[in-house]
């Protein structure tokens, strides 16, 4: 088994025929790891863009690529083409987070024309290195970015070109060296052939708007009373607002609220969040807010 470590860089185009901006791959960096994760291959290629002359001036600032480099560079497809050769066979592909990962879908959907970027079994590196930091104590809720892992984790970096693609591969070597293990390692380890990792991709969370959606399971729109914990009655229609479900509940103790559940649809799951407020009345057009609900109910 080879592992690769892949980096990219990509710069936001404008993208005329879907009239939006896409993140344009322009270089990409990869090192080859052996079974002991030393390097024992290295590559680089820096693309010319076929659907704009120019880099942003983030882009050069970031990554050092100037125009002139950029048009100097190989076509994408060809680039393409030479990477998955110098990939060979029987690999696991890492990249820190899995956001290189969207860029390439987005490139393999509008500019790659079918070819695509040979990809057999993918590991999150981001999320390995980030889980062996936790369990050596370094709390942190947020995604750490690789230079902050670098320095935490006392890597060297020592003539290390942070935003080059062969750069940051590297670092990423030097990460999985000092936090492999084993067992976690490998349970990470994603079957990117499977055509369920796709779809897994592609799958974008929403949050559900339907109260009859197949998704929700009606126990998560019964509400029992906060005071005395009984099954309380729903006297008002569900109503959608913010992502919110919200009806008015009246418990037989005489307590009254408002129940308020929402579900978010993640691939696997429903992620289901419920808050009880204040019984909510309709715009009372007097004071007397009790009469302005009842009769509401179903
Ligand atoms: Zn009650």
């Amino acid at each position: 088994m080879n592992y690769i470590i892949l980096d990219l860089e990509w710069d936001s185009v404008f993208y005329k025929p879907q009239k939006r901006f896409i993140n344009q791959i322009l270089q990409i960096g990869a090192v080859k790891l052996g079974e002991s994760f030393d390097v024992v291959d290295t590559f680089e290629v820096t693309v010319c863009s076929e659907i704009s002359n120019k880099v942003t001036g983030r882009f050069t600032r970031l990554t050092g690529i100037t125009n002139e480099e950029m048009r100097a560079g190989v076509p994408f497809k060809e680039a393409v083409v030479k990477y998955n050769d110098w990939v060979g066979d029987n690999t696991v592909t890492m990249t820190w987070s899995n956001s290189d990962l969207y860029t390439i879908l987005e490139n393999e959907e509008t500019l790659l024309d079918g070819i695509r970027f040979k990809i057999e079994k993918y590991l999150d590196l981001q999320v390995f290195i980030q889980n062996e930091m936790r369990l050596k104590g370094y709390e942190d809720k947020n995604q750490i970015s690789l230079e902050a892992a670098a320095e935490k984790l006392e890597i060297s970096t020592d003539g290390i070109d942070f935003h080059t693609a062969k750069d940051d591969s590297l670092v990423c070597a030097f990460l999985l060296k000092k936090c492999y293990n084993k067992d976690r390692f490998e349970k990470l380890i994603k079957d990117a052939s499977n055509p369920e990792f796709l779809k897994r991709l592609k799958f974008k969370t929403y949050a559900i708007s339907k109260i009859n959606d197949k998704n929700i399971d009606k126990k998560h729109l019964i509400f029992n009373c906060p005071e005395c914990n009984k099954k309380a009655k729903q006297v008002t229609k569900w109503k959608y607002q913010n992502r919110w479900f919200w009806a008015n509940f009246i418990c037989g103790c005489g307590k009254r609220f408002c129940g308020r559940v929402s579900f978010k649809k993640t691939f696997d799951d429903v992620i289901v969040r419920r808050t009880i407020g204040e019984f909510k009345v309709k715009k009372p057009k007097t004071n007397t807010a009790e009469t302005a609900v009842i009769g509401t109910g179903e």
